[in-house]
Order: structure tokens, then sequence, then C-alpha cells
């Protein structure tokens, strides 16, 4: 039998599941699991994670499982299973009826660990944490068999049963795997398997436990009793794939399914440990875990970003077992290619300038039609309102410059986009001598084309003054100076003072008035922006630039 997959790009994970499908090592369909731990938002790594693992299952018409780990209920609350839940739907994925929680099988992981007692495979253990760790030797020295280490099963199945019962505070016994001290992967030097932790309110079983099974012992189990086929873990689990399999090998699981490891992500500039993300929220070094700045997946979605992007990001930063720094660039780059072919076009003026239009009738207008895609015209078009005053940007006029300025000067002519022929005739100045207004004259004879052998400057944006919205906008950079956070002693030494520049009194032409947040527009030669969802019933609606329409990193690092 030869499997054919879709036209994603292979990588290793492709070539095992083939292999393991053609040989029949497993019957088929494949079934793969996303495993979150619900003690923070999803960010970018589960991204790459989520993709791969409901990607293969549709490549290889599989299914995937989302599945909670949750036994660390002190670190876990409901609010980070829903937005979890929420981020993976958003993300384009799919688990069907297929919402399991690691705490769904409490029971059963409690019925398996007393077979591994009654097998001789597991002993209760009343060293202390500190005593465990002396026990457990170094890398280069074996450690030390527990003085409880014998136990009769008897005993070991009766304090098992009392510590479930709760007669025991936290830290005065453990449930261990009784496999080998002197093995040279710490992992299998008599590992926890559960411990006593009384007074936590679980947010699925409540109190119904006060002993909590450990991550390398709950994870096997849920993925046999799900029939996971591939369990898909990131590098640092190689060293812990000889206890699972260990645990699978040892107690009586429906299916035996195999784990394989890739490279997580790492993203220049961010930071993407669930701790670190928990303190910049915590500490408000940023504005919560949707904050646009965080490598989150609702602060990128509240900065601009779509599913589509996000999941072309992951394609192309492939998969595969070594270690790399991908830079945000990258992610950039997707965000913009996606946006290029779908946002319609309008305009946005961010640091306004007014030109009076001298020769324009005081309370004249018009209404004149804008393409919303150039390259696009099945996208349609829209009118826009022009009058006697409008703004241009700032930048857009120097008093004198040469040639190579292709925008306005004194003397000079512009096209307004989609609109008239400017000159510039004179510059008024306020009280401290900058520049406060533009006196121009408009000519009634260049709507739509230049007229024969008339050479203008360029084309620049611009916004009515009386029609125009005022809003505010946030330009953001990298939230992080330091290309690597991590290798800093305190990461938040390494955070970006200038993340967030706020505009204020920028304008907009009034089809932007009532767009939906989330919505992206291209704000022609600026940028990418969409209206801020945290903004919903301000005043006015705060806008958000999503991305330059060019890479301003590679500019930076190229200027550095
Ligand atoms: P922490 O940030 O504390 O290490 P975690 O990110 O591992 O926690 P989990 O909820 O356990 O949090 O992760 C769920 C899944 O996502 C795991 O299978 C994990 O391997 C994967 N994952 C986490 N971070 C990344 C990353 N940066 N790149 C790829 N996959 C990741
Ligand atoms: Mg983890």
């Amino acid at each position: 039998m030869t499997i054919e997959t879709t036209s994603r790009p292979e990588h290793f994970l492709h070539r095992i599941i083939r292999e393991d499908l053609e040989s029949g090592r497993v019957p088929g369909p494949i079934v793969t699991r996303f495993p979150p731990e619900p003690n923070g938002f999803l960010h970018i790594g589960h991204a790459k994670s989520i993709c791969l693992n409901f990607g293969l299952a549709e490549d290889f018409s599989g299914r995937c499982n989302l599945r909670f780990d949750d036994t660390n209920p002190h670190k876990e609350n409901l609010e980070f299973v829903e937005s979890i839940q929420a981020d993976v739907r958003w993300l384009g994925y799919d688990w069907e009826d297929r919402l399991y929680f690691a705490s769904d099988y409490f029971e059963q992981l409690y019925v398996f660990a007393q077979e591994l007692i009654r097998n001789g495979d597991a002993y209760i253990c009343d060293l202390t944490a500190e005593e465990i760790r002396e026990h457990r030797g170094t890398l280069t020295e074996p450690g030390r068999n527990s003085p409880y280490r014998e136990r009769s099963v008897d005993e070991n199945m009766d304090l098992f049963a009392r510590m479930r019962a709760g007669e025991f505070p936290d830290g005065s016994k453990v449930l261990r795997a009784k496999i080998d001290m002197a093995s040279p992967n710490m992992n299998m030097r008599d590992p926890a398997l559960y411990r006593i932790r009384h007074g936590v309110i679980h947010h699925q079983t409540g109190e119904a436990w006060c002993i909590y099974p450990m991550y390398d012992y709950t994870h096997p189990i849920s993925d046999a009793l799900e029939g996971i086929t591939h369990s898909i873990c990131t590098l640092e689990f190689e060293d812990h794939r000889p206890l699972y399999d260990w645990v699978i090998q040892h107690v009586s699981v429906p299916c035996r399914p195999h784990q394989y490891e890739f490279s997580r992500l790492n993203l220049a500039y961010t930071v993407m440990s669930k701790r670190k993300l928990t303190t910049l929220v915590g500490e408000n070094l940023v504005a919560g875990w949707d904050d646009p700045r965080m490598p989150t997946i609702a602060g990128l979605r509240r900065r601009g970003y779509t599913p589509e992007s996000i999941r072309e990001f992951c394609s192309r930063i492939g998969v595969t077992r070594s270690d790399n720094l991908v830079e945000m660039g990258m992610l950039e780059d997707c965000i913009r290619g996606d946006l290029n072919e779908r946002a319609h076009r309008r305009m946005g003026v961010l640091r306004p300038l007014r030109i009076v239009l001298t020769n324009y009738p005081e309370d004249g207008e018009e209404w004149l039609s804008a393409a919303n895609h150039p390259q696009k015209p099945e996208l349609g078009e829209r009118k826009i309102p022009f009058c006697r005053e409008v703004y241009i940007e700032h930048e857009d006029f120097m008093e004198t410059a040469s040639k190579k300025f292709k925008r306005l000067v004194l003397g000079g002519e512009v096209r307004l986009r989609y609109g008239y022929v400017i000159r510039c005739d004179e510059i008024v100045r306020d009280a401290a001598g900058e520049i406060s207004e533009l006196r121009c004259t408009y000519d009634p004879d260049t709507l739509g084309a230049d007229p024969e052998g008339r050479k203008v400057r360029g084309v620049i944006h611009w916004v009515s003054a009386r029609h125009g919205v005022e809003t505010e906008v946030n330009l953001y950079d990298r939230l992080f100076v330091e290309e690597s956070p991590d290798a800093l002693e305190d990461f938040r030494q390494g955070l970006n003072p200038d993340s967030l520049q706020v505009l204020e009194g920028c304008r907009l032409e009034p089809a932007l008035a009532d767009v939906p947040a989330g919505e992206a527009f291209q704000f022609e030669r600026v940028g990418y922006f969409c209206r801020d969802s945290g903004s919903a019933d301000a005043k006015r609606p705060a806008f958000n630039r999503i991305v330059t329409l060019r890479d301003s990193w590679a500019k930076i690092s190229a200027q550095e």
C-alpha cells in the first residue's frame, strides 16, 4: 500500500508515519493529540505543535485529540482552559467530540498505579523532597536506593489507599516507580508517580482528589487510553522517552503509543516560556495575555494576524530535530503576504498636516471613487469625500528638497491619491515657527489622469479634514531589544521601553468609521492596520498597526 499526502511540505514525521502505515505497524488511521497544560495562554510555539499534530492527522486522514494535561491544579484554571480552546478553534482546527482531560483518567490512573504496586514495580517512599534529591546521585554518580524501596506489596497497597483517603500531609509520602537508581538516565532513577496535594480545588475534579499523578506517568497512559498512535512532543522530552516506554510496558493499557520528538520553535526578540509570559502579565509589564505585543495567539489575533498567516508561518519553518532561532521577520512576511492579497486599501494619515485649497469653494464637497484593491477590481470600490481642507502626512512635505523627494515641496506639485493635482503656494507657521498649515491650489482639470506633459513629483495619501475620523493609532515595535532575552540573567532587563507608541489625532477616511475590530486594512503607503478589539466601546476606535508595508526589521538590522 502506498500512502499519498497533500501538498504540505514533507518532514521526517511524514516519513515515519508513512512507513508505519505501509508496514502495518500502525493499522491506521493515525491518532495524534495536542496536550496543553491549562496554566497560561497559548503562544506561537504552541501553534507549531497544533499545526503539526492536527496537520498530520489531516494529511493521513487520521484524527487529532485536544487533551488538557491538567495534573498541576494549583497553576491551572478555567480561564486558560477556555482560552486554549478558543485559540485552537480560531487557528482553524477541530477536535470534534474529542476533547479530553487527563483528569478524566484519574480513576484509571489510580488503578494502574495499584497494578504497578501489586507487581512490585512501585513503592511508597517517605523520604522528603530534599532527601530524595540527595539520594538521586548525579550525572557521574549513581543514586542510592531509598530505605523504603523494599516495602511489601501489602504495606504499599495500604499506604497508597490511605494517601488517597487524605491521611497524610503534603510532602510526607510519594509513590515512586521502582526502576533503577543506577541508571545513567536520571529520569529512570525511581521517579515519583504520585504526590499529595491538599487544599487545592481542581478546575475539573474539584476536591475529589488529594493525590495527583505526575506528568511522566499520566502522559503515556492518557495517550494509550485514547489510542494515540504517534505521540509528538518537543525535544526536551527525549530523555523522558525511556520512562514513557517503561510506563506503557508495565501497566495493562490497551495499546502502545510511540513518542517522537521535534525541535521547539524559538523566535528572536521574544520569550515563549509560560513562566516568563506569566511574569509579564502578572507584573503588568504588558496589558494582559492578549496584549498585541505578546507572542501569544490571543495577542497576535488582537494585533491583526490572521489564522492563515500563522499556519503559513508554521508551514514555512518546517519540522526538524535541530535547534534554531527564527526571525520575527519571517512571521511578519507571512501576514504581509496574506494581507497584501486580501486587505482592502484605505487612506489614513498618522501625523496630519493641514492643507487649505484656497481656490476650492468654501462649502464644496465631492465624493471621489477609489478602488478597494488596485490589482483586484473584483473587490470593488468606495467613495471618499474631498473638500477645501485636507490632511496629508507631515513627512510628505518638505520646504525644499532634492528631486529625489517624490512628495510635496514649496512651489511643487503632487497628486492627491484618487484626486487632483495640487501645488503648494505658501507655508503657515505657528508662534514657535513650526509648520502648522500649507496653503495650496488644486487644478480642477486633473481628476483621474495626468494632463499631457505635466510632471508631478509623486502621489500622496490624504484625508478630508471635514469628514475624516479622528483616532488613536498604536504603533508596536518588538517587545524586547535583546535578540535572546532567555540568555539574560533577568529576561525583563531585555524589554524594549519603546515597544508601544501611541499616536493621537490621526485621521482616517470615513469608510473606516465603523469597521469591525480585527478586520485588516492597508492604509496606503503606511502599513496594515485593524481596529483594536479592546476598544469596542471606546468613544473613538483605536487602530493597531499589524505590520509595516516593508520589512522594517531587516532595515533596522542593516543599519545596526
Ligand atoms: P513551558 O512554556 O512552561 O515549557 P509548555 O509550553 O511546554 O510549557 P504545554 O502546555 O505543556 O506548555 O505545551 C503543550 C504542547 O506544546 C507540548 O506538546 C509542547 O511540546 C508544545 N510546545 C510548547 N512550546 C513549544 C514551542 N516553543 N515550539 C513547539 N512546540 C511547543
Ligand atoms: Mg510542557
